[in-house]
């Protein structure tokens, strides 16, 4: 798991994701399943702290070693667009 405290960290992540085609199941907000490159699932779960701060985790062998895995960042592009739209849908 990593704290996620700004997005230059996660352009090497990103570069990678474009690049593996995956597939990504809503399971629940802020909780998703990504496709790894052996056809195995990966739980990854994007969560906001008490104080604010974004929390990711990776349930593959970078994200519980820290590392921004491309697994999590294929889970967060389409987090960041489902939290969008319920603060559209809050208005
Ligand atoms: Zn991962």
């Amino acid at each position: 798991m990593y704290i996620l405290d700004n997005e230059i960290q996660l352009e090497k992540a990103v570069l990678k994701a474009k690049k593996i085609r995956t597939h990504v199941k809503f399971i629940s907000f802020g909780v998703y399943a990504v496709r790894g490159t052996k056809g195995n699932y990966y739980e990854v779960r994007c969560e906001r702290m008490a104080s604010g701060e974004k929390l990711v985790l990776c349930d593959c062998k970078g994200g519980l070693a820290g590392l921004v895995c491309w697994h999590s960042v294929c889970a967060l592009s389409l987090h960041v667009g489902i939290a969008r739209q319920r603060v559209e849908v809050g208005r």
